[in-house]
C-alpha cells in the first residue's frame, strides 16, 4: 500500500477494505442486536450500549460516506427527510434560515409550512444568483441550506461563493448534495458545512431502501446537536436498511458515471427533438447554470428534465406512452424513470406543467431514447 489517499472509487468498491474479524468473510453481516453486555466491573468498553445509538453496521457504512465525502464523520438517518430536518431542529428556536425557491418539494414544503411551528424563520432566495443570496442573507440568518443540481430545473449553486457569503455573516452552509453525489462534487472542500443526502437515490441506487445522510466538515457544537436529535427524536435507520445501503455504495462509482452518461446523451438528442421546447441538463452550454457546474462539478449527474412544446397535456400524454421508462417518482436507481413532476408537487410548485423529469438509469440508452422519443411523436399528434 502506498500512503496516498484512496481514490473514492476504492473507498467504496471495498467499502474500506473492512473484512468480519471472525470468519475473515469480505462481505459483512448485518449486526441486530439492540443491546450489548456490560462488563462486571459495570464498565461499557467497546463503545456498544444500546442499539439506538449504537450498531456496527449503520457505523461502518456511515465510515464509507464520511470517506467519500472527505468529511470528519457521517450519521445516517431513516429518511433523506429525516435527516434534512434534523440539521434544522438542531439549531436554536428563532433562528433565520435561508433556503431555496427551487429545491426538494418536500423539504420545501416542510421549511415554509412546519419550520415555523418550531419558531423558526425562514427566507427562500434565488440560490442560482450569487447576488440573490446576498440580498437575502441577514445579519442574524444561522443557515443557509442549498441543493446543486436542485430538483426539477437542476439549477447550479455556486457553492463556494454562498459558502464565503454564508461564513461572512457567522452562518452554517448545508447542502443537498443528493443529485450530484460525491462522485461529481465533493461540496466540504468548496467550504460547505455540512452534506445531506437522500440515500434512498444514488447511494444506495436499487430502490429498495429509504435511507438519509449527513456528513460534517467538523466536530463542533452544532454536529453534537445533530447527534442528540438524533437520539432524542429516534431518527435511526435499521441495520438491514444500512446494510442494503452499504452494499449498494459499493457500485456507486461506476453506477452514476454510466447514469451521467447517458444523461448526457439524452440531453444531447432530446434538445433537436421536435416536441421538445427545452432539455434542461447542467451538461448542456444553454444551461445557465453550466459555468458554476463545469467549475464544481466532476461530472454533471444522471438527472435532466425536458419541456415540451405541447404542454402540460402533452407531458402527461408522453409519460403514459412510455414502456421501457417506469412511470414513477424518485430518482437515481438502476431503472429509469419518468414523472409529470408538477402532478407531485402541488400548486405551489416552481415547476412548470409541460415538465417531464428523467432519471437516466442503466439501461441501453439507445432503448431509452427510442422509448421515449416514440412516445413523444405520438403524444403530439
Ligand atoms: C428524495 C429526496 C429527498 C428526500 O429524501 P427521502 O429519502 O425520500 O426522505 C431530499 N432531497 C432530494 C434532492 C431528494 O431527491
Amino acid at each position: 500500500m502506498t500512503d496516498k489517499p484512496l481514490k473514492p472509487r476504492t473507498i467504496a468498491a471495498q467499502a474500506l477494505g473492512a473484512i468480519e474479524p471472525e470468519t475473515k468473510g469480505v462481505a459483512l453481516p448485518v449486526h441486530v442486536s439492540t443491546t450489548f453486555i456490560r462488563d462486571p466491573d459495570n464498565q461499557y468498553r467497546t463503545g456498544y450500549v444500546y442499539g439506538r445509538p449504537d450498531n456496527a453496521t449503520i457505523r461502518q457504512t456511515e465510515a464509507v460516506i464520511a470517506a467519500l465525502e472527505g468529511a470528519h464523520e457521517a450519521l445516517l438517518f431513516g429518511s433523506g427527510m429525516a435527516a434534512a430536518t434534523s440539521v434544522i431542529l438542531a439549531l436554536p428556536p428563532g433562528s433565520h434560515i435561508l433556503a431555496p425557491q427551487v429545491c426538494y418539494w418536500g423539504f420545501r414544503d416542510w421549511l415554509i409550512n412546519e419550520a415555523p411551528l418550531f419558531g423558526y424563520r425562514v427566507d427562500l432566495a434565488d440560490m442560482s444568483s450569487v447576488e440573490a443570496v446576498r440580498a437575502a442573507i441577514k445579519p442574524d440568518t444561522k443557515l443557509v441550506w442549498i441543493e446543486t443540481p436542485a430538483n426539477p430545473l437542476w439549477n447550479i449553486t455556486d457553492i463556494a461563493a454562498v459558502a464565503e457569503i454564508a461564513h461572512a455573516k457567522g452562518a452554517v452552509l448545508a447542502i443537498d448534495s443528493t443529485a450530484a453525489t460525491p462522485v461529481f462534487t465533493r461540496p466540504l472542500t468548496l467550504g460547505a458545512d455540512i452534506v445531506m443526502h437522500s440515500a434512498t437515490k444514488y447511494l444506495n441506487g436499487h430502490s429498495d431502501v429509504i435511507a438519509g445522510a449527513l456528513a460534517a466538515a467538523r466536530d463542533d457544537a452544532l454536529w453534537t446537536r445533530i447527534k442528540q436529535v438524533r437520539g432524542h427524536h429516534g431518527a435511526i435507520l435499521g441495520p438491514f436498511e444500512a446494510w442494503l445501503l452499504l452494499r449498494g455504495l459499493r457500485t456507486l462509482e461506476v453506477r452514476v458515471r454510466a447514469q451521467a452518461e447517458s444523461a448526457a446523451l439524452l440531453a444531447t438528442r432530446f434538445a433537436n427533438h421536435q416536441s421538445v421546447s427545452r432539455v434542461l441538463y447542467p451538461g448542456l452550454p444553454s444551461h445557465p447554470g453550466h459555468a458554476v457546474a463545469a467549475r464544481q462539478m466532476s461530472g454533471f449527474g444522471g438527472m435532466l428534465s425536458i419541456r415540451l412544446k405541447g404542454g402540460e397535456r402533452a407531458a402527461i400524454d408522453a409519460a403514459a406512452r412510455v414502456a421501457l421508462w417506469k412511470r414513477a417518482t424518485s430518482l437515481g436507481g438502476v431503472e429509469s424513470l419518468i414523472e409529470h413532476r408538477a402532478s407531485i408537487e402541488g400548486p405551489n410548485s416552481p415547476c412548470p406543467p409541460d415538465l417531464l423529469r428523467l432519471s437516466a438509469g442503466l439501461e441501453d440508452v439507445d432503448d431509452l431514447y427510442n422509448d421515449l422519443d416514440r412516445a413523444l411523436r405520438a403524444a403530439n399528434v
